[in-house]
């Protein structure tokens, strides 16, 4: 069965590649422009991962990354922040808010879909019914 990954992401350019990199490589996307879709889809579509813009529009991928982990629906699911703040301390911020990972923007094609596979989980049996 393929696995499942949730994009939330405003921006059309990185949906496009990200979604285009993950389906080369055998992934099923799903995606959302905004926090409010994204958490929908998060509970309709039950991702086996979620990949997470921090600059969105409206509720930012911090609001997003809190509300996913305080629903027990989608506490266990692992969400990667994938965000082009480069300061120091942001990616502490996206740690300290729930995140599991970071990948820097702009997206290198050559290694992103490799640390993507880092940071999912090996099996497909989660803890989610
Ligand atoms: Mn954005």
């Amino acid at each position: 069965m393929k696995r499942r990954i949730l994009l939330i992401e405003d921006n059309e350019n990185n949906r496009y590649l990200v979604t285009f990199l993950l389906e080369q490589h055998g992934y099923e996307v799903v995606h959302a422009p905004d926090g409010p879709q994204g958490l929908h889809l998060a509970n309709q579509a039950r991702p086996d991962l979620i990949l997470l813009d921090i600059q969105l529009p409206g509720m930012d991928g911090y609001a997003v990354v809190r509300a996913l982990k305080s629903d027990p629906a989608t506490r266990s699911i692992p969400v990667v922040a994938v965000t082009s703040y480069a300061m120091c301390g942001d990616r502490e911020r996206t740690i300290a808010a729930g995140c599991c990972g970071y990948i820097e923007k702009p997206i290198d094609p050559d290694t992103f879909v490799p640390a993507v596979e880092r940071l999912l989980p090996e099996s497909g049996g989660k803890d989610v019914p």
